[in-house]
């Protein structure tokens, strides 16, 4: 494992967080993804294919909400956003207690996007940090 942080969104309206974690390989994060998916009851989920992976989920009283999962080589700011932008989705849906009116649009789209930022922004932080970038 490269790396392993949370970020932490406090301007929720509880607290919010993702857990980061930055695998020594394409393979390695196959098989973390594999192991993860069985263990919430999906045997059947393929991550062959995958190059980055965000997990979401949500327990009470945690307040991790998504696992972002990132290996080289594919570590760079397309993969990072793309990730980043599902557990943001997420997150707007936790907040927001997935009530249907509370649409991502235009004009209402403030606090989804300073989100996607802060959570990039901090990965971006850790990989240069950890000497990835
Ligand atoms: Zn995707």
């Amino acid at each position: 494992m490269l790396a392993d942080f949370t970020i932490h969104i406090h301007e929720a309206r509880k607290p919010l967080a993702v857990q980061v974690k930055i695998h020594d390989s394409t393979a390695a994060l196959r098989m973390a993804a594999k192991k993860h998916a069985i263990a919430w009851d999906d045997k059947d989920a393929d991550f062959s294919d995958t190059c980055g992976i965000c997990h979401c989920f949500h327990m009470q009283g945690d307040p991790v909400v998504a696992l972002v999962r990132l290996a080289p080589p594919h570590i760079g700011a397309g993969v990072v956003a793309h990730e980043m932008a599902h557990a943001a989705v997420h997150l707007w849906e936790v907040q927001h207690k997935w009530e249907t009116k509370h649409r991502i649009t235009n004009g209402k789209d403030e606090w989804f996007c300073w989100v996607l930022g802060e959570l990039v922004r901090q990965t971006t932080i850790q990989l240069i940090e950890r000497k990835i970038y």
